[in-house]
């Protein structure tokens, strides 16, 4: 697990600056002396991603970070560069399409102070993370699907897009042909939904969730990544914490929410996740395939993950350093 100091002292304070006012009385009222400062603290800002995708999602995040903006610019701006990478091909753009060929996103949008858009079933937008966050600021809803979805994107300046690639074209039909309709494999080199997590320097937690969800899924299926509570969760007083995988497992015990739960209980981030993965673990007779993992973030900028099986790892970005860790897990592939 990384753990990073969490500074109590304020940069502000450290160079002699304080927000707030100082009264000083006169000289000839030195006994009544009356000093108001409320000092302002600032915190390193960190960005944690899912997979290894997240290394370049996580690049855009910093950058925002680094100029002084919000958390939730951050997960937008870093979310979307996975979203529009055509390359991938389990979030946004050249994503894996539904049983029929169709590409249909999920994705959702959490800030501090527990507002949060999500957009599921979603077709022919290349960045559901924006038609998500535009739901959450411009709509008294939570939740828009399907074709209401893709109107509202629409009425709100988003293009329409084939977001099928040939290449994921290519793939399916080539699946529909050989009618195995097996499970989609979910591990190291099928990369998945992109969660990320970030703090900014105000202490403040936001996060992302997108994703096109379980390759060959049935038209209509919707997973984890859209739910808040299961593929996302902010409580900005505690953490935050996201998930990948099977996203039928993640609902069942509310993946997200419950990592956030337990670490107001007191747990470090990777124990959060543990925690929760051995509950799925419980609540499932077959494990066979059973890939999922948690990514979380406590209010002090500690990460942690922890997964059912072997080959998740995230992204990590702070002042400091960039780079991508193996999360623990329960079990060997
Ligand atoms: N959790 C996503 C879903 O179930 C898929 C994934 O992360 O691979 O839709």
């Amino acid at each position: 697990m990384k753990r990073r100091t969490f500074l109590n002292t304020s940069i502000f304070a450290s160079l002699g600056l304080f927000f707030g006012k100082a009264v000083f009385a006169s000289s000839s009222n030195k006994q009544n002396v009356s000093i108001s400062t409320s000092e302002k603290t600032l915190n390193n800002p960190v960005v944690v991603s899912t997979w290894k995708h997240g290394t370049e999602a996580n690049k855009a995040a910093w950058k925002s970070l680094k100029l002084g903006k919000s958390a939730l610019d951050a997960v937008e701006l870093g979310v979307r560069v996975t979203e529009s990478d055509v390359s991938n091909k389990s979030v946004g753009l050249g994503g894996r399409p539904d049983r029929d060929g169709n590409v249909t996103l999920d994705a959702c949008i959490m800030n501090h102070e527990s507002e949060c858009g999500s957009v599921a079933f979603l077709q022919h937008i290349e960045n559901p993370i924006s038609v998500a966050r535009k739901v959450m600021e411009n709509t008294p809803h939570i939740m828009l699907v399907g074709s209401g979805a893709l109107e509202f994107a629409l009425e709100n300046g988003f293009k329409k897009t084939n977001l099928l690639s040939p290449d994921t074209e290519a793939e399916w039909k080539r699946w529909k042909e050989s009618e195995t309709q097996k499970k989609p494999e979910i591990n190291h080199e099928n990369h998945d939904t992109i969660g990320m997590l970030a703090m900014d320097k105000e202490g403040n937690l936001s996060g992302a969730c997108t994703t096109s969800g379980w390759a060959y899924k049935l038209p209509g299926r919707v997973g984890d990544s859209p739910l808040i509570g299961a593929g996302l969760f902010i409580d900005n007083e505690i953490g935050a914490a996201c998930a990948t995988g099977m996203g039928e497992a993640v609902i069942r015990i509310a993946g997200s929410h419950t990592v956030v739960e337990l670490m107001r209980q007191g747990h470090s981030p990777t124990d959060a996740c543990k925690l929760a993965v051995e509950r799925i673990i419980k609540k499932h007779k077959n494990l066979e395939g059973l890939q999922v993992g948690f990514l979380a973030l406590n209010k002090k900028g500690q990460s942690g993950a922890y997964s059912t099986y072997s080959g998740f790892n995230y992204a990590y970005t702070d002042q400091n350093k960039e780079e991508l860790i193996d999360a623990a897990y329960k079990m060997e592939w």
